[in-house]
């Protein structure tokens, strides 16, 4: 977690990610679910037995970023967080995180939703 925090802290917007590549098929992740607005996979580094991101098409680079026309995509990305979150059998719940800039912990500039869930969560977040 602390490497987590030290690459949120200099990790900056701009250019080519790791997702790119993961959406344009160009290196391995294990893929949930796909349409043509968004890719669903599993996290590298689960924090939870069932860790998902939900990452649109569109590079978004961040939360602060998104235009209002992003509105249906950004509604869409939660649409396909729960059809997951039940396609993964999570009947007991599960939580969703969008982390925002450094303080928020995001370290990847291509927005996305993390899924947790099958352990129960604490509250609050470090
Ligand atoms: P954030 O810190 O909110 O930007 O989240 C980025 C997430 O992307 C982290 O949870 C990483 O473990 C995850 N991640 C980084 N590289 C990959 C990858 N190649 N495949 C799947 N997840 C990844």
């Amino acid at each position: 977690m602390a490497d987590e925090i030290s690459k949120a802290q200099t990790a900056r917007p701009g250019g080519d990610t790791i997702f790119g590549k993961i959406i344009r098929k160009e290196i391995p992740a294990k893929i949930i679910y796909e349409d043509e607005q968004c890719i669903a996979f599993h996290d590298v580094a689960p924090q939870a037995p069932t860790h998902f991101l939900v990452v649109p098409r569109k590079v978004i680079s961040h939360l602060s970023e998104a235009d209002p026309a992003d509105e249906v995509l950004l509604g869409h990305l939660m649409i396909i967080a729960k059809k997951c979150a039940a396609d993964l059998g999570l009947t007991k719940g599960y939580r969703l995180i969008l982390n925002e800039g450094p303080d928020g912990g995001q370290s990847v500039y291509h927005l996305h939703l993390h899924v947790l869930g099958g352990r129960q969560l604490g509250w609050p977040p470090g």
